[in-house]
């Protein structure tokens, strides 16, 4: 049985320089289209945490991860989780506040209200989950990063001043979320309120309020008086028994981290909102890169909590470092492969980062120089005797300038062969070769790794390409 060695990369879900990599530190120079042994690959899994049962490749995210789907059955009805959007100064803050205030449950409980990102309220028995940074960027910066599931968006539009720029993005942002849009005609309460209007412009957008035909709840309210908010809060109860919202309380928890910093006593602060599960003290935790304990969790309302269900936003203290808002979290079974995904996370990370001024050929050298990107010009050397391995060394590393510094990390007689094409690509090099050619390995895995090889008769004309690409003079080659 064998595997070619791509495949076992996007199996593994690695980097195909990473499979290769460990296959060099096993003794193995193979390209990414060659095939190896099961036995081998089954080596460079372990190594990448992965296991192998019965020639199947299982990753570490999938051992650490319970990805079953909930049984019906298991399935619990949810609160709502509400996102507020809409123009600057249409009264988005003023409305969460009204919100958050006028929710008896939190002087009941003797807690005190702390802004941690997201709150929850109670409307006659039911819980509302807000989210408590409003905009629309903020909410699709989340979203691209990671599973932030929100089920309304209430598109705040000011009665006096009617459909404004950031009003046409939130619709935009929501819809791409596929998210239900109520409309909250704020600031009634003033003479120059005029929500026929609004309704009238939101058709030119696709929204057709229901008194109109269509589908879209429009509530009129004043954040100020306070006047029309119940009556809002009524209609995303309703929308929300339509979308028939739900989750399992009984399982580990994940969901998504909602903000995060730094305490200078407690260290690490996530507020995560929990998603699908129930986050207890003590469980294992992991968000992105950073890993840990549950410690201390504390709700909305400033009270120490031991569990935290769907829906219910919490700040925890125990991770080891701070996550970033957007990332996804769950809560693990297994710590020791929790520390090993983080880490396998790192490598990946820093390889990314690695990558952005990696992949450079002289072409698109300049633009990568100018955008900063690329410090260090690396390039291998292969001619056909020594004395023009170390003259081309010397002329091409006086090039270096200012913005940056050519280096030959490899310089040798012979053909370009297939170590020069994987040392190029881990190191993200361009070989450059004198009187020689690539072997046909060599040319294979360079156009299928994206290496570039450029050959030369002249040492004049290799230097001069080099300055001419520095200067971003280079004619592309055809
Ligand atoms: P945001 O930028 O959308 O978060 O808007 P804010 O909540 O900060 O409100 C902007 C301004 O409008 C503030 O001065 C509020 O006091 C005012 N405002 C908000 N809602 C109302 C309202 O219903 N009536 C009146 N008269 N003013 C309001």
């Amino acid at each position: 049985d064998e595997i070619v060695v791509s495949e076992l990369a996007s199996r593994l879900k690695v980097n195909v320089t990473e499979v290769i990599k460990k296959l060099m530190m096993l003794g193995a120079m193979v390209g990414q289209n060659e095939v190896i042994d099961f036995d081998t690959a089954s080596l460079v899994a372990e190594e990448l945490g992965a296991k192998v049962e019965k020639e199947v490749i299982v990753t570490i995210e999938e051992r650490l991860f319970e990805e079953e789907e909930d049984a019906e059955e298991n399935l619990e009805e949810r609160s709502p989780i509400v996102v507020v959007m809409g123009h600057v100064d249409h009264g988005k803050t003023s409305i969460l506040d009204k919100i958050r205030n006028a929710d008896v449950t939190s002087t009941e409980a003797g807690g005190i209200t702390q802004h941690i990102g997201a709150y929850q309220v109670n409307v006659h028995g039911k819980n509302i989950t807000f989210l408590d940074t409003p905009g629309h960027e903020a909410f699709t910066a989340m979203r691209s990063r990671g599973a932030l599931a929100t089920d309304i968006a209430i598109l705040v539009v000011a009665a006096d001043d009617g459909i404004m720029p950031q009003t046409v993005e939130s619709i935009n942002h929501a819809k791409a979320a596929n998210v239900q849009i109520i409309v909250a005609i704020n600031k009634m309460d003033k003479p120059t309120a005029n929500p026929e209007r609004v309704k009238q412009e939101l058709t030119e957008y696709g929204l057709v309020p229901e008194e109109w035909g269509g589908d879209i709840v429009c509530c009129p309210v004043s954040a100020l008086t306070g006047e029309g908010i119940d009556q809002m809060l009524d209609m995303v109860l309703l929308t929300a028994d339509m979308l028939e919202l739900k989750a399992n309380p009984n399982r580990l928890a994940k969901g998504t981290v909602i903000e995060s910093r730094l305490d200078k006593g407690r260290g690490p602060i996530a507020t995560l909102l929990v998603q699908n599960g129930t986050l207890k003290s003590g469980d294992v935790l992991i968000a992105g890169t950073a890993v840990g304990r549950v410690r201390v969790m504390t709700n909305d309302k400033g009270l120490k909590v031991d569990e935290a269900g769907p829906c219910v936003p919490v700040e925890v203290a125990g991770l080891a470092e701070v996550p970033t808002a957007g990332d996804e979290f769950a809560a693990v079974a297994n710590e020791r492969l929790a520390r090993e995904l983080v880490e396998k996370r790192k490598h990946e990370q820093k390889e990314e980062q690695f990558k952005q001024y990696q992949k450079v050929t002289l072409d698109n050298l300049f633009d990568q120089m100018k955008e900063g990107e690329l410090k260090e010009l690396p390039i291998i050397v292969k001619a056909d005797v020594n004395g023009s391995v170390e003259a081309v060394r010397q002329s091409l590393e006086k090039l270096s300038n200012d913005e940056v510094r050519v280096r030959v990390i490899h310089g040798a007689v012979g053909a370009v062969n297939r170590s020069d094409v994987m040392l190029a690509q881990a190191s993200g090099a361009i070989i450059i070769g004198f009187n020689v050619r690539p072997d046909n390995n060599a040319r294979e895995m360079s156009e299928a790794g994206e290496v570039e090889i450029r050959l030369y008769r002249i040492i004049y004309d290799a230097i001069d390409d080099v300055k001419q690409a520095m200067k971003g003079l280079l004619t592309p080659k055809t």
